[in-house]
């Protein structure tokens, strides 16, 4: 195995999708099919934490660079807005065509590529990746967070736990809770209710957030449809009792009070939007990144059309924000610093809180959702505003 860096942060200086990034590098070994794209957007309040994604369907380099330099800028974005202590960053493998997981030697040789950056970047998981990819990876290299937590610092446990009290070395769940937490907040707001009874959601995806977040709608008493492109995944959907669109319907037409969109981004588009006022929808709240094709033309959109939106990042942030608290334990290992299951589920349930404040302030200024989390985002994280971030105050 051969791999090679390469620097491109200054080659992509004039990129339609480069916004001041730190640090961008390529890494490659021919000899096991492995291309990889680390991007390190900002780092003012921490390292930079992001989830590698595993993807065989870039088309070409390019889709890959402009996919790794987008994640990452969110990445900065949402974890200022979820106040962790940490910058952004993310990175993409190019997949082998027709496979959704990466090899064993490919999460050595991502790990390696993350060494090599210096601790700029701590990685974790994302499309195509379970914690055993984790696992693999933090045998190579210490920058990895979402680990089961008895592995995360290579420390000793606090005294007194016990291991039901553990959080998830998975951060789908609490992805899924936050998520969750976020369609009762833009209910709250638009409806002025409390609960989710006879509400229709139209869930695009039924992935490892998307069955969590199907499982708490429908305790709640909300309608839940689905729709897939992965026959396991429909024949699970069935199963967990969910009804299922056919292939080739699209969910975005699909008569229902709220859009979650969980599957990828960016089908939010005006065409898309007009199809959403024809099927009634009053919210989109989901975990998808980058779910707007053009952030600001998109959430323009959907406020005219009386459509509430709640930004991705802000409603997506539970599982960063329990991979961040366990990241900052394992830096920092103290009875105080642990992140007890509760204490995250605590944690990722402010989420409700802080899209409540967003609601109100866009509404109170005049201006979209998106622009409002991105203006308290960028508060956070502005050099010399904020700076580093107390992380054991943070954490407490
Ligand atoms: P996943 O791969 O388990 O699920 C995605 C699902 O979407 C898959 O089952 C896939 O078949 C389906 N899908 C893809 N294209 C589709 C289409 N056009 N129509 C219908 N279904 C389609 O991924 P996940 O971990 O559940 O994440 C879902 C989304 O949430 C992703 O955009 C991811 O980046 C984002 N996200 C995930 C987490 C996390 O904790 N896992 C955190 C933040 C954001």
């Amino acid at each position: 195995m051969t791999l090679t860096i390469n620097t491109m942060t200054d080659t992509l200086k004039d990129h339609p999708a480069f916004d001041g990034h730190e640090t961008v590098i390529m890494a490659e070994d021919t000899d096991i099919g492995f291309k990889a794209f680390i991007a390190v957007h900002n780092t003012s309040r921490g390292q930079a934490l992001g989830g590698c994604r595993y993807w065989s369907r870039y088309r070409n380099d390019d889709e890959a660079i402009t996919d790794v330099l987008r994640l990452s800028r969110g990445m900065t974005y949402k974890n200022a807005v979820a106040d962790l202590p940490l910058g952004g960053g993310k990175s993409v493998i190019i997949g082998t065509p027709g496979t959704r997981h990466p090899t064993a030697e490919m999460m050595q040789a991502i790990a390696k590529a993350v060494n090599a950056i210096y601790g700029q970047y701590v990685t974790a998981e994302d499309v195509g990746m379970s914690v055993d990819h984790m696992l693999i990876a933090r045998g190579v290299t210490r920058h990895v967070a979402g680990l089961p937590i008895e592995v995360a610092g290579g420390h000793a446990m606090p005294d007194g736990l016990n291991p039901a009290d553990y959080p998830h070395a998975d951060p789908s769940p609490y992805t899924a809770y936050g998520t969750f937490q976020s369609i009762r907040a833009a209910v709250k707001h638009k409806m002025g209710r409390d609960d989710l009874t006879g509400l229709t959601v139209s869930v695009k995806g039924y992935g490892n957030v998307a069955r969590t977040l199907c499982k708490y709608l429908a305790e709640a008493g909300a309608v839940v449809t689905v729709s897939e492109i992965d026959d396991g995944r429909i024949a699970q959907a069935k199963e967990d009792g969910f009804a299922v669109l056919d292939k080739g319907v699209d969910i975005m037409a699909h008569k229902a009070d709220i859009y979650a969109p969980c599957a990828l981004g960016g089908d939010i588009t005006p065409d898309s939007i007009d199809l959403l006022v024809s099927a009634g929808v009053k919210i989109v709240a989901g975990c998808a990144n980058n779910q707007l094709a053009v952030i600001d033309r998109d959430s323009k959109l959907l406020t005219g059309k009386g459509i509430l939106y709640a930004p991705d990042y802000v409603a997506n942030a539970g599982g960063v924000i329990a991979v961040g608290m366990q990241h900052v334990w394992s830096d920092v290992p103290n009875a105080a610093t642990f992140p007890t299951h509760d204490k995250t589920m605590m944690r990722v349930g402010n989420i409700y809180k802080t899209l409540l404040e967003i609601f109100a302030r866009a509404e109170t200024e005049g201006k979209t959702t998106a622009q409002v989390a991105d203006e308290i985002a960028r508060e956070r994280f502005s050099v010399g505003k904020s700076g580093k971030v107390d992380m054991v105050a943070v954490a407490a």
